[in-house]
Parts: structure tokens; C-alpha cells; sequence
């Protein structure tokens, strides 16, 4: 027993906050940082796991690595309720029509992590019957090398992520670069209000 546990402390670790002003009684900074900083802490993912990435991931989950530090221990088997799509395995061309409905499923603003070297490549398979890369249908924000990534890999993901999330401005998702992109998809935009 660690001599916090024995004298019934606990350590709890709080987020810096976001860049901003301070004095005396009041802190300035502007919206789009807190609501970086807040989404950035609370990114649920929704597994999508086809073969033995998925094992890694649920390591991943496990007490040893823990994924529950980053705020990311609420997955998500429900497209409509989850920020991250994390695609790990190997993907058949038969079920990129199913991947991409998940994708479309997701509310904005959503995140993809192509987790191992299948679902970013095709991996080994390199045959009539594995899409070559899940970028091939769905956009990708990090690709997450490996055959298969060790747990450390994932994390390295989601910190990755992480950034992009904390980061983006709160408009993006109506500029006309990130329409044109999910174009390329033949994937539908939403109009801002
Ligand atoms: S990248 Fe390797 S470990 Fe991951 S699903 Fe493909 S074959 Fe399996």
C-alpha cells in the first residue's frame, strides 16, 4: 500500500487552464479555448474493431494502461453519442459501405484514428478483398502505425488527438475547405444556422 493510500490522501490531478489573463479575483480568455480544453478532456470513442488491433485496445482500456486518465473511458457503441471513430483492423471492401454509415452517423465535430497498419494501409493484405486504407472512404485525423501498435502507440493516438481537438477552431466544421474535403467523400455537410 502506497503511503498515500495509508494515510488516506489521494493525489487528484486537475488540468492546467487555458491560456488567457488573470488577476485578482478574475480570469479572461476566450470560447473557443474552454471549449477546446473541455472537449480535448472528455473525447468518447467508439471502437470499431474488426481483429487483433482490437485486442491492443482493449489492453488499452485495462487498469495497467488505463485509457481513463485522458477522459476517454465512456466508449461509445452508439455513433450518435461519440466524438472519436477508432478503426482497428483489418477493413473488408464489403464492409467500407458499413464504416462509412457509422461515420456519417457521428454528430459534428467527430475525429477518425485509423489504428495498425490495416486499417491505415490494407496492412499485409494486400488483396482483391481488403480496402487499402480507411482514408479510401472516410476522412482520417491520425494514423497510428504498427502490426500491432503496443498500447503505448494508442495513447500516442489519442494525445495526437487530443492536440487536434484542444486546437481547432470552433468554426471549422462550416468552412468551405472542410465541405470540399468531406465532398471528396461524397459525404453530406451541414448548413451553419
Ligand atoms: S495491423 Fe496487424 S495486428 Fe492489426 S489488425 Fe492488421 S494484421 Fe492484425
Amino acid at each position: 500500500m502506497s503511503k498515500e493510500q495509508q494515510s488516506g490522501k489521494r493525489s487528484i490531478k486537475i488540468v492546467d487552464p487555458p491560456p488567457g489573463y488573470q488577476g485578482e479575483g478574475f480570469f479572461l480568455t476566450t470560447l473557443d479555448k474552454v471549449v477546446g480544453l473541455a472537449r480535448k478532456n472528455s473525447i468518447w470513442p467508439l471502437p470499431f474493431a474488426t481483429s487483433c488491433c482490437g485486442i491492443e485496445f482493449m489492453a488499452t482500456m485495462a487498469s495497467h494502461y488505463d485509457l481513463a486518465r485522458f477522459g476517454s473511458e465512456r466508449l461509445s457503441f452508439s455513433p450518435r453519442q461519440a466524438d472519436l471513430l477508432m478503426v482497428m483492423g483489418t477493413i473488408a471492401k464489403k464492409m467500407g459501405p458499413i464504416l462509412k454509415q457509422v461515420y456519417e452517423q457521428m454528430a459534428e465535430p467527430k475525429w477518425v484514428m485509423a489504428v495498425g497498419a490495416c486499417a491505415s494501409s490494407g496492412g499485409i493484405f494486400d488483396t482483391y478483398s481488403v480496402l487499402q486504407g480507411i482514408d479510401q472512404i472516410i476522412p482520417v485525423d491520425v494514423y497510428v502505425p504498427g502490426c500491432p501498435p503496443r498500447p503505448e502507440q494508442i495513447i500516442d493516438g489519442i494525445l495526437k488527438i487530443q492536440e487536434l481537438v484542444q486546437n481547432e477552431p470552433l468554426r471549422r466544421r462550416y468552412s468551405p475547405q472542410y465541405k470540399a474535403l468531406l465532398q471528396r467523400y461524397g459525404i453530406q455537410t451541414v448548413e451553419a444556422n
